[in-house]
């Protein structure tokens, strides 16, 4: 590596010390971090650990420590914005490929695709000449009303955990370091910068944090970025307990924590407990920030030591050395071309969910059918610039109608008409959502056209559900039913036309039951990225045979939601109390039969398959042995597939209340029309185990296991008791 004017005045023995105590550090990067370390100033020190514009810190001239440039987001690298203001800069050079949001990579259930999603957004960083990717944001979907759930990926930690992990590792190869956010217990928009958030430990330990944790131990991030809310009284971003307990002393973080855009709110107390960046902070002069000169004055007076700050350039220098940012040989990387697309593609098609489709009325074949209407504003959006910070420029984003129009041509009929209009738009100064005038009327109107096009056609395919008026940043939804009189459009459509299929656009679950019944197919369509359009009429016409799973459940209604339930929901002022525990998700409906509308893990495929043959290698096994299982799975319809085989365990006999059922592993299939696979599962202690509060240790207790393994966390094909003795 040819290292930049490196200056060889190494302080040696200082180096063998660290060394020796560092072991994630190699020698040759000690030695150059240490070097630069023995010529900065604590003014240059202090100038690298806030922000310097938007979106940088400072450099070193002298020193040839350039800044360092961080980027949003966490599906495809944002627009550049002016130095000072976040005004667009006007390029026509920051375009990004669109890759589907978090929600719909979690719907693939496929890490491959994840390693590839990263990938490409590390080789587009890096030919944006970017150094860190905020991103993956990977918060518990805990509600279904969180504005950015559609940037998360799951209700479920392991879930979340196999599809960060890869993420990671994938943009993190291209020289690029990704930022975990938002670390932690960020599962509201409401009042994010001031809502306190009480858990008990267990319910910390068992879901909010394991995926940040994996993010750390197996994903080797180098950075994260504190939440904006406060966790038991303390702001994330100065909270010893989270930022240093946990993060750095137990799981040995040696990487940065930066704090969220103007999330910082002290000086000696975020210095003391661990944040190492301040990023973003409004004021005009960025002297003023926490961690500018006040940060000076509070080591010239003695309230954080020169070695605190130290910790904090070391740490923002190691991962600079570890994206080669001093290497001459770093990483070009590209972006928008053809095998990017083509990622974003391959992920949309694993992506889509198909929740319902009675009588097999999909694919439809194009060769029987002359007209379809195609109905919905949603039809028409394009949604990668929306959403808040995570929005992007996209190269090109091809609509719903685009791709219907790309694959049924110009000779076939489509009855556009669009139905419904976002009546809504947010507003970012104030914060309130302003429902335009007079909206009633004018979706009568349009409600009327959407008929007549229905009429006319044989089928009826309607994109509906959200847009970035409710799945966006710093707002929640306060329900969960369709915005826009969309449900009223539904029942007018349903009067003339019973061919009606529905693709729902969005983030988060919605309210489905008024019409779920009388609807014969509906499909989860995500905010898929770039190539949206073409993967939607792909699948509507069998092209490609659908494979997404939900991440999340589905619920039937708001009320049925366990945070709902249980009182403390977000809206419910700046305190709020998680008290359904580790009852998120399935774990609740599961546990206390609360039929949802559809289940964590549902997703159908144009073909059948069968489990069969489960076996377990041992059923009477000691505390410290791994099991494993097999099971047979069977492609018995006609068509090509993808099937993910989810494994679920059930401690029968605990101590402790637990889930009736946890996810615990799943594998994705491929397997073509007739073809058998056996797919293997390893079941090792990790997976047993439950966070014991007595001992502050994850603890497997002896006696009776059920291994399930099925095809939603509500549909099991077989099952296998296991006994653990001591
Ligand atoms: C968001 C972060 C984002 C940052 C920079 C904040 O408002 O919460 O997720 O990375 O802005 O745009």
């Amino acid at each position: 590596m040819k290292i930049k004017k490196l200056n060889t005045n190494i302080l040696f023995l200082l180096n063998l010390m660290i060394f020796t105590t560092c072991n994630a550090q190699n020698k040759t990067e000690v030695e150059f971090i240490n070097n630069l370390m023995s010529q900065l100033t604590l003014e240059e020190k202090v100038s690298m650990v806030h922000a310097n514009s938007k979106f940088s810190n400072s450099g070193v001239e002298r020193l040839n420590i350039p800044e360092w440039k961080l980027s949003d987001g966490p599906h495809g690298v944002r627009e550049e914005i002016n130095r000072h203001n976040w005004d667009p800069a006007g390029l026509d050079n920051d375009f990004a490929t669109y890759l589907p949001v978090g929600t719909a990579l979690a719907a693939t259930w496929n890490p491959d695709l994840a390693l590839q999603f990263g990938e490409v957004l590390g080789r587009e960083a890096r030919a944006r000449n970017k150094d860190v990717i905020l991103g993956p944001g990977i918060n518990i979907i805990r509600t279904p009303l969180c504005g950015r759930n559609f940037e998360y990926m799951s209700e479920d930690p392991y879930l979340i955990t196999k599809l960060a992990v890869p993420y990671i590792k994938g943009v993190q190869a291209q020289d690029v370091a990704t930022s975990v956010k938002h670390y932690a217990a960020n599962n509201q928009e409401y009042e994010r910068f001031r809502v306190n958030i009480e858990m008990d430990e267990r319910t910390l330990r068992e879901i909010y944090l394991p995926g940040f944790e994996s993010a750390i131990i197996e994903g080797k991030a180098l950075t994260v970025m504190a939440a904006y809310n406060k966790f038991r009284g303390d702001w994330c971003s100065e909270n010893k307990y989270l930022l240093t307990d946990i993060l750095k002393n137990e799981w040995n973080f040696d990487g940065v924590v930066m704090s969220d855009w103007d999330g910082t709110h002290s000086t000696v107390k975020a210095a003391n407990a661990g944040l190492d960046l301040e990023m973003g902070t409004d004021v005009e002069d960025y002297n003023k920030f926490y961690f500018a000169d006040a940060l000076i004055d509070a080591v010239n007076n003695g309230e954080v030591s020169v070695n605190t700050v130290d910790d904090k350039v070391r740490r923002i220098l190691t991962v600079m050395y570890r994206t080669k940012v001093f290497d001459e040989k770093r990483f070009e990387g590209e972006f928008i071309t053809e095998r990017n697309f083509q990622v974003a593609k391959d992920v949309a098609e694993e992506a889509v969910v198909l929740l319902k489709n009675e009588k097999s009325v999909l694919p439809l074949d194009k060769s029987k059918i002359k007209s379809i209407a195609v109905i919905g504003e949603n039809a028409i959006t394009k949604h990668a610039s929306g959403g808040g910070s995570s929005g992007i420029k996209a190269k090109y984003e091809i609509t719903p109608l685009e791709g219907l129009q790309n694959k049924l041509g110009n000779n076939f009929q489509i009855n556009f008409a669009k139905g419904y209009e976002s009546t809504t738009k947010f507003d970012w100064s104030n914060g309130t959502v302003d429902t335009a005038k007079n909206a009633s009327i004018k979706s009568s109107k349009l409600r009327k056209e959407a008929v007549e096009a229905a009429k006319n056609s044989e089928y009826v395919i309607m994109f509906l559900g959200l847009s970035h008026h409710y799945d966006m940043e710093s707002v929640d939804r306060t329900e969960m039913s369709l915005p826009y009189e969309q449900n009223e459009l539904i029942k007018a459509i349903l009067e003339i036309n019973k061919n009606v299929l529905i693709v729902l656009i969005g983030g988060q679950p919605v309210e489905v039951n008024q019409w779920v019944n009388e609807v014969p197919a509906i499909l989860q369509g995500w905010y898929a990225g770039s190539e949206a359009g073409n993967v939607f009429a792909d699948i509507l016409f069998g092209d490609t045979n659908p494979s997404g799973k939900l991440p999340f459940t589905f619920p039937k209604k708001l009320e049925d939601v366990p945070a709902y339930k249980f009182g403390d929901i977000p809206g419910n002022g700046l305190e709020v109390e998680y008290k359904e525990g580790i009852f998120v998700g399935y774990r609740y409906y599961d546990t206390y039969e609360v039929e949802p509308q559809f289940p964590f893990g549902h997703g159908l495929s144009y073909t059948e398959f069968a489990y069969k043959n489960i076996t377990i290698s041992d059923n009477d096994l000691n505390i410290e042995e791994n099991i494993s299982l097999t099971v047979d799975i069977e492609n018995i319809g006609n068509l090509e597939g993808k099937e993910v085989v989810q494994l679920y365990i059930q401690d029968v006999e605990a101590s402790v209340e637990r889930p009736l059922r946890e996810l615990k592993a799943f594998k994705k299939v491929n397997l073509v029309a007739g073809e058998t696979k056996k797919v293997h599962f390893q079941i090792d202690k990790k997976m047993l185990s439950f966070y014991d509060v007595n001992t502050n240790q994850f603890k497997v207790e002896p006696g009776k296991f059920i291994a399930f393994v099925g095809s939603s966390s509500r549909d099991m094909k077989q099952k296998i008791e296991f006994k653990i003795s001591q």
